[in-house]
């Protein structure tokens, strides 16, 4: 059983012979992987325990139950919206499900140029597998295909622009359209669904409300953690401690980075927080003469990697993929107010979206104030924006090749129409200068990275802290670089090979 922190009135005092902190794709895995190992395990979440019933397919709901911050979570300077999952389950509950693996060339730069050894394409393979196994991964077929992605796919065929179906962890998926709120028919095979129920049956004991917010040490060692539990509004109401042979960070690279700063964790490398990419990623819309409904059905089935090569310092560094999202989430998105705004969402039945999604390259820094509040510092470099330029260029193109009556790109400002591919010189004209358009980031990772080097990485390629034993990083913070493709698939396989390693020190 998943226990609710909210009910412990007394507080929570325990022993384990290792504590994992939040149960997203890394913390999950984690946990399912310890347990099957015969390790007594504890699992603390600060966000709540929900499943299918509670998600009730409705925006304002869902945002404040899932969400970090109830979906508002930003930079500080409101540039980029940070998106985040809170609960068990983490970020898979109300993820897309895409499942790629980390190309890899980028995974031999980590081993053969960034110190990370034990994550070759090599070595990863068998978790590779295992795990996409363990989570149904499938590749759709047209079957699959909403009228969004369907749009899209025209405009890359008629293009010539490489592009393909991709693979998804869903099974006995309804085709809703409503997985960004939860999936209230139970098909995503996520780690809500597969790995904490395991983990559970393992003998894992797992708490949800339980607010981490410090790792303790002693002599150089890990040896628990302290924090909160949350009443029902997340505000603490009781202490927690768990006393542990050994730690594991599974909070995000956000809340893995907050929490090893809060701590006053050893840093000999200073990268901690400082490594953060994010797939910064803007959006363009074509409006198209019959409605498209474009909330409906499965999202991003199809994508294009005409414009997407992995070798640092390409000129080509950017994902495009079919985007939708339901009325509130548009409606933030839409630059403008009033009248005009208000004409743009009329059309909100006839337009299809795409997102162009940069491989970055600029790295940004989480801090946390003296408040205690995460703060979230992240610009993208020129080289960054023109990838993003490129993107929208593009994306623009595939629209109005798909037969779209007018491309509209987002300025806020003044935002950009086009009716015609003569036209589309008109974007690089406009560029991606900061705070220009509204861009939107999903795959926060890199604050704590891995290399083998300690002036490299912040943990080794076995996932143990370079300056505190005992304590293990499991989550997305320990990618070395950005990796250009979603990356739930690759955490939760690096969860698992960091596993081996924390089950040896617990
Ligand atoms: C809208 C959206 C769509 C996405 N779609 C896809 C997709 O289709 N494919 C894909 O590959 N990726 C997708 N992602 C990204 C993917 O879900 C994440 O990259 C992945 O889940 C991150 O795993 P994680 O373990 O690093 O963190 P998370 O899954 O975010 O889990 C971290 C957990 O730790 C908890 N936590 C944090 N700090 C603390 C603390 N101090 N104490 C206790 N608990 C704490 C959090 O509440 C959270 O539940 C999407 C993300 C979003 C937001």
């Amino acid at each position: 059983m998943i226990v609710a922190g909210r009910t412990l009135r007394g507080g929570l005092d325990l022993r384990a012979d290792v504590v994992v902190v939040g149960t997203g794709a890394g913390g999950a895995m984690m946990l399912r992987e310890l347990a099957a190992r015969g390790v007594d395990v504890v699992g603390l979440e600060m966000g709540a325990h929900s499943t299918a019933v509670d998600f009730s397919m409705r925006e304002a709901d869902m945002l404040e139950l899932l969400m970090q911050e109830r979906g508002a979570r930003a930079t500080a300077d409101q540039q980029v919206r940070i998106v985040q999952g809170r609960g068990v389950g983490g970020s898979t509950v109300h993820n897309l499900c895409l499942c790629k693996r980390t190309p890899d060339e980028v995974l031999r730069h980590w081993a053969r140029d960034l110190g990370a050894a034990r994550l070759s394409p090599e070595s990863l393979a068998p978790d590779y597998a295992a795990t996409e196994a363990e989570l149904s991964v499938q590749k759709v077929d047209a079957g699959y295909l909403n009228e969004n992605n369907r749009l899209f796919k025209v405009g890359c065929d008629v293009l010539g622009y490489a592009s393909d179906y991709t693979s998804h962890n869903r099974v006995g998926c309804m085709k809703s359209g409503y997985c960004i709120m939860g999936c209230p028919f139970d098909g995503k095979q996520n780690a809500l669904k597969v790995l904490l129920p395991k983990a559970v049956a393992g003998g894992a004991r797992v708490y949800a409300d339980a607010r981490v917010e410090r790792v303790l040490t002693r002599r150089g060692r890990a040896v628990g953690v302290s924090g909160s539990l949350l009443d029902e509004a997340g505000r603490p109401f009781a202490p927690l401690r768990v006393r542990a042979g050994a730690v594991c960070l599974g909070g995000s690279a956000v809340g893995s980075a907050a929490l090893a700063i809060q701590s006053g964790l050893p840093d000999p490398s200073g990268r901690t927080g400082r490594n953060l990419f994010v797939h910064p990623a803007g959006a363009v819309a074509g409006v198209f003469d019959q409605p498209v409904d474009g909330w409906r059905g499965v999202p991003q089935t199809y994508e294009c990697t005409e414009f997407l090569e992995f070798h640092p310092g390409s000129e080509k560094r950017v994902w495009l993929v079919p985007v939708f999202a339901h009325p509130i989430a548009t409606a933030v998105m839409t630059p403008g107010f009033g009248e005009r705004h208000a004409a743009v969402m009329a059309k909100y039945r006839h337009m299809a979206a795409l997102t162009a999604v940069v491989h970055d390259e600029s790295p940004g820094r989480v801090r946390v104030t003296k408040a205690g509040r995460i703060q979230i510092d992240y610009a993208l470099s020129p080289a960054d924006q023109a990838q993003l330029t490129l993107g929208l260029r593009e994306g623009a193109r595939i629209l109005l090749a798909a037969g779209a009556r007018e491309v509209v790109v987002n300025y806020e400002n003044d935002p950009l129409t086009l009716t015609d591919p003569g036209q589309l010189g008109q974007v690089d004209a406009r560029g991606a200068p900061p705070y220009e358009l509204p861009l939107t980031a999903v795959h926060p990772m890199g604050t704590l990275p891995m290399s083998d080097d300690p002036r490299r990485g912040v943990v080794d390629s076995r996932g143990e802290h370079h300056a505190v034993k005992g304590l293990f990083v499991c989550d997305g913070s320990v990618f070395p670089t950005s990796i250009g493709v979603p990356p739930q698939i690759s955490i939760y396989t690096v969860s698992r090979h960091v596993a081996r390693f924390v089950a040896e020190a617990g």
